[in-house]
């Protein structure tokens, strides 16, 4: 696994400009914070003001369409988010793939596209509550690994995995630090199944209700590299203080 571990803020659909002082905060901050590698995925509209006001984070998309242009009206693609200043691009959160039904396929083709024009990406994957309650967790991502991850050459160097629980997104429940090291070694060992020896170098994040104060207790836990933020990365003083216990 990667040295550093991998906190990354995804602001979903919130913030305007006004918001951009937080980015610069967290940015002053990460200066300091040299042993922790910190990003942001504002929305589209920040990307390249994010950019600007922040130069040592890390700055990408929450999205991208799969086609490289077109009659796609409102999409945006991974050359456009490229060209306006970000690094990589999350694909397959679960919020994208419920809200606009988006299969693995999608999200593989989304990967592609992003690795195409030399963008990385993070690639989301987690079982819904039903799903774990029924005992099918691991058999889920299994199989949303197998559908989603891209397979271009080379992809393996520039994919993140990350293991979201559905049911502990914007809930304050989290899985134990024993399912989470559960899910994350199974997921390991399908990165390893999927692309050789050299799955065992891709970093795996948690995400799902991290918070400054449980943020310690989940980063420990077995096989987990970093961790995707929602709501505690609104705010520079909360996002901050998970990039602290990290
Ligand atoms: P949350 O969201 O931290 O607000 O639970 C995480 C995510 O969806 O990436």
């Amino acid at each position: 696994m990667s040295e550093r571990p991998y906190i990354v803020g995804n602001w979903k659909m919130h913030g305007t400009r006004a918001m951009l002082s937080e980015a610069r905060a967290i940015d002053r901050a990460a200066e300091r914070l040299m042993k922790v590698e910190v990003a942001l995925a504002p929305p589209f509209t920040l990307i390249h003001a994010t950019r600007k006001e922040a130069s040592l984070i890390g700055v990408g998309a929450q999205d991208c369409h799969a086609a490289e242009g077109g009659a796609h009206t409102g999409d945006i693609s991974a050359a456009m988010i490229k060209d306006s200043g970000a690094g990589f691009v999350i694909v397959g959160h679960s919020e994208r793939r419920a809200d606009h039904g988006e299969t693995d396929a999608d999200v593989r083709a989304k990967a592609e596209s992003a690795l195409s024009v030399g963008l990385n990406v993070i690639v989301c994957v987690g079982e819904t509550e039903a799903q774990r309650d029924a005992g099918e967790a691991e058999a889920v991502v299994a199989r949303q690994l197998e559908g989603s991850l891209p397979q271009a050459d080379g992809a393996v160097a520039k994919v993140t995995v990350a293991y979201e629980p559905v049911w502990a997104i914007g809930t304050g429940r989290t899985p134990t630090v024993e399912d989470i090291g559960a899910m994350h070694r199974a997921i390991r060992a399908k990165l390893v199944s999927l692309y050789g020896e050299d799955g065992a170098s891709v970093r795996i994040l948690y995400g799902g209700s991290v918070k400054p104060d449980n943020a310690g207790v989940l980063l420990a836990a077995d096989e987990v590299g970093g961790a995707l933020v929602g709501g505690a990365s609104l705010t520079a003083e909360s996002f901050l203080g998970i990039v602290a216990a990290a």
